[in-house]
């Protein structure tokens, strides 16, 4: 690696979907971010935009380089990636470029052999196919993302960084279901745990808002996007999560149900006939808040309820009641907690969420200052009183610059 290559290409491959950011370590600077949508289908959609160097705006005044969308079909992920070399190459930034140092990958599923970002070989490509059982949905399309990148920069370092990572440190007694151990075993069924880079980024800038060193600070994270997963993070290590062996478990999410008994999937088995695929898909796909009011959004559910629509007002209230569940839980699981981190989609933009999470448990040392809670902003903010014993953060995710710090660590070293 030569010493000017100070950037970085994030890679998201998802099963339809590339998401990707080009990044400059030099200052944690964005200089083109883009999306590839419905990759497979009649007509895919690609949206590029590159960014002044330097900040976050795009370039739309002076050189007229605004960000281009168009409509084409684009078959698997090699054309893809291509399409993506090519975008970035029309405005200089290209993969052949000495600048780039790396190419960091998203794979969702690590298990738990993967507790750090690893520079991806023969051994480490098998290793993440091995997982496959334990995440059919993710990890091939972060293989093929990965496998094409390969072709296209044989000679680049590419870095996996894993969304379990962040949990690996979780004690046995959080890891472990309460099941027969050799069956669990034999099947590598526990808990992983998922958003970890999410969980990871926030905890740290939220003891950075504090003033604080991470290993003096003890938070828990709600990630409140379209999925939800809550973390306890003790002294910067995760001590608890709340997604398991898959990205199901836990809270109530856009499209997942999070936790129920599981004899409900005997019933349905049973006593409405469903199949595996059936079940999978009802409780992955069409439950949590759009399976209770048709709506997942979360602004259209406010506005919903605002205009006195009974049901978005139950799913609203089931969706919080889970979450200060959480928040219960991971309370005594921490004993001293020093701050509540919102973050994501809904965390980070709705404030009746954090309100209602939070109201009602000021025995916990919780509440939002309204004034405060009212302000939408970029930037990590508190929004408890000055009083108040436990601090309550908005604090804006990015896993991009998550991934692309943790790979650049690892090849600038
Ligand atoms: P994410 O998965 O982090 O991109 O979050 C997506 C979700 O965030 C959407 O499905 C919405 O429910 C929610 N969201 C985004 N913007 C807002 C907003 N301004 N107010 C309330 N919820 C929002």
């Amino acid at each position: 690696m030569t010493a000017n290559a100070t950037r970085v290409l994030v890679l998201n491959s998802g099963s339809s979907s590339v998401k990707y950011q080009l990044l400059d370590m030099k200052d944690n600077s964005r200089l083109a971010v883009g999306l590839i949508e419905r990759i497979g289908e009649e007509t895919s959609r690609l949206s590029h935009t590159p960014l002044a160097a330097g900040g976050d705006g795009p370039l739309l005044a002076e050189g007229g380089r605004g960000g281009r969308e168009r409509e084409a079909r684009i078959a698997d992920h090699e054309e893809a990636l291509k399409a993506v070399a090519d975008e970035l190459s029309a405005d200089g930034l290209g993969l052949d470029s000495p600048e780039l140092a790396a190419i960091g990958h998203r794979v969702v599923h690590g298990g738990l052999k993967f507790t750090e970002p690893t520079v991806i070989d023969d051994a480490v490509l098998k290793e993440i196919e091995r997982l496959v059982p334990v995440a059919p949905l993710h990890n091939p399309a972060n293989i093929t993302g990965i496998r094409t990148a390969q072709a296209l920069r044989p000679d680049l370092p590419q870095v996996a960084v894993f969304d379990t990572a962040f949990h690996t440190t979780m004690p046995e007694h959080a890891a472990r279901y309460a099941i027969d151990v050799e069956t669990a075993d034999a099947h590598r069924i526990r808990r992983y745990g998922f958003h970890g880079t999410s969980h990871a980024y926030v905890s740290r800038k939220t003891a950075e808002l504090l003033g604080k060193a991470p290993e003096d600070v003890n938070v828990i994270v709600l990630h409140l996007g379209n999925g939800a997963s809550a973390s306890a993070v003790a002294g910067g290590r995760c001590v608890d999560t709340s997604m398991g062996l898959t990205p199901l478990e836990g809270l109530v999410m856009g499209t997942r149900s999070g936790d129920i008994d599981p004899a409900v999937v005997f019933h349905l088995k049973r006593v409405a006939g469903m199949d595996a695929d059936e079940v999978d898909e009802l409780l992955n796909k069409k439950s949590g808040l759009v399976g209770l009011c048709g709506d997942n959004d979360m602004r259209e559910i406010r506005r919903r309820i605002d205009e006195g629509d009974q049901r978005a007002a139950l799913a609203f209230d089931i969706y919080i009641h889970r979450l200060k569940k959480y928040i219960g839980a991971y309370s005594a699981v921490l004993g001293r907690v020093d701050a509540v981190a919102f973050t994501a989609g809904v965390g980070e933009n709705a404030a009746p969420v954090r309100e209602a999470a939070v109201l009602g448990l000021e025995e916990l040392g919780l509440a939002v200052d309204a004034d405060l809670n009212a302000v939408r902003s970029d930037e990590a903010r508190l929004i408890s009183p000055e009083y108040a014993r436990v601090a309550v953060a908005v604090v804006p995710t990015d896993e991009e610059l998550e991934i692309a710090g943790q790979t650049y660590a690892l090849v600038s070293n």
